[in-house]
């Protein structure tokens, strides 16, 4: 593709980047087939080569309106469309270039100002983020249905999170293979929500305290790697290298982080020897039916594909058929809030895949699409880990 970017930006990082994967992309349109937003709403402009065209066109000086806006604002960042690409274009690299620029262009609504302050200053904080679930679960019927169906029932176990299973799963399977789990403190949200949201000078400093907390404990040699149960977080803590390479104090730092940080199917998988050691003649999972539905925060972003259903094959676990599998479920860090309509077609299209095969769980590696999926389904949605977990335990 040819470009000519506009003296605003061609001279710049963020300028020279963007020009480079506008270059790479050669308008073939093999990402729009598999583009959730196109199959939903089918207008060129709601699929990866469209939003390419408006982005070009807005690093190229021409005018952009609130048209351009909802048509960036409805992309998930869910990278199908990256799978799919045969010629590697870096999209959401492009995406979030193009989404800074246009945030400085348009003004947003007061609605949509006010909504966006608050899941970006409110979700990092657990201090915020607790209480404000508790008086969700208070003022529940008052709700948005978009904001009421993300209100967990009940918060156990005193943890800030919608998932506390999780974390307590990981430490016992951890533990059952010797590996040791380290509690950091003063590491707070890994900045993705913020960066997602594109609050980036934010996000950037929320991976600097990050790094602050994490450092120590890598230089001196104490951790040997990062584990993430969440594949949102992973996708976004294993970025850090790429995203802070302009900031001369965090670059390296950053880098060597990223690169110790691994998806706890993958540590899991490095281990695969003893792990089926531990699990070898028990019986009492055998045949239990489990549907998969893989994030798009670890299929395409961080490509890690069929790791999970070999572990849950391994433990004993029927995997049911899931068509489809490469759509996300619409959850798409923040996406089922500031865009419930489409977020709740992609989730109940997602639940009808996933319970085609009449499972009796459904399963999937991270925290927000395990709470979208559940605030429309009966089955109980986990997270995968704590099903390797419940078998490690029925041999004790
Ligand atoms: S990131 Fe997802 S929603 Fe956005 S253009 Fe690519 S495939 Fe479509
Ligand atoms: S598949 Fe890749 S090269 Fe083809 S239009 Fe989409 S982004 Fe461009």
């Amino acid at each position: 593709m040819q470009t000519n970017l506009a003296d605003f930006i061609k001279d710049t990082a963020a300028g020279r980047e963007a020009d480079a994967i506008l270059r790479s992309c050669v308008h073939c349109g093999f990402c729009t087939a598999t583009c959730p937003t196109f199959q939903l709403l089918g207008d060129e402009l709601d699929g990866p080569r469209g939003r390419i065209y408006l982005i070009k066109q807005m690093l190229e000086g021409q005018p952009v309106s609130a048209r351009t806006q909802l048509h960036l604002d409805r992309c998930l960042s869910c990278r199908s469309c990256e799978t799919t690409c045969p010629s590697g274009v870096k999209y959401h690299r492009l995406l979030e270039i193009g989404r800074d620029v246009l945030e400085r262009r348009v003004p947003r609504s007061f609605a949509s100002r006010a909504t966006r302050f608050l899941l970006t200053e409110a979700l990092p904080r657990p201090w915020i983020f607790k209480p404000a679930v508790a008086l969700g679960q208070l003022f529940r019927p008052l709700l948005p249905r978009a904001l009421a169906e993300k209100v967990p029932l009940t918060i156990t176990g005193g943890e800030p999170t919608l998932t506390p299973d999780t974390n307590a799963a990981t430490a016992r399977v951890l533990d059952r293979l010797g590996i040791a789990l380290s509690e950091i403190p003063g590491a707070a949200c890994c900045g993705a929500l913020r960066y997602h949201l594109n609050a980036q000078e934010k996000a950037l400093d929320d991976m600097r305290q990050v790094i602050d907390a994490w450092w120590p404990l890598v230089d001196s040699g104490q951790v040997e790697g990062f584990v993430m149960t969440a594949s949102g977080c992973g996708e976004h803590v294993r970025a850090y290298g790429e995203l802070l390479k302009h900031d001369p104090a965090y670059a390296a730092k950053a880098a060597r982080i990223a690169a110790l940080t691994r998806d706890i199917s993958e540590v899991l998988a490095a281990e695969a020897g003893r792990l089926a050691d531990l699990l070898a003649g028990s019986g009492k999972a055998a045949g239990k039916r489990v549907a998969f539905h893989s994030p798009c925060t670890l299929q395409h972003a961080q490509k890690i594909r069929g790791v999970v259903e070999s572990l849950l094959t391994t433990a004993g676990y029927q995997l049911t058929p899931v068509v489809d599998a490469h759509l996300c479920c619409g959850s798409a860090g923040t996406y089922s809030i500031s865009q419930p309509v489409l977020a709740g077609q992609l989730r109940d299209g997602k639940l009808a895949a996933l319970s085609a095969g009449s499972p009796a769980v459904l399963v999937t590696a991270n925290i927000g699409c395990q709470t979208h999926l559940q605030s429309g389904s009966t089955l109980p949605v986990r997270h995968w880990i704590e099903l390797i977990d419940e078998r490690l335990r029925s041999r004790d």
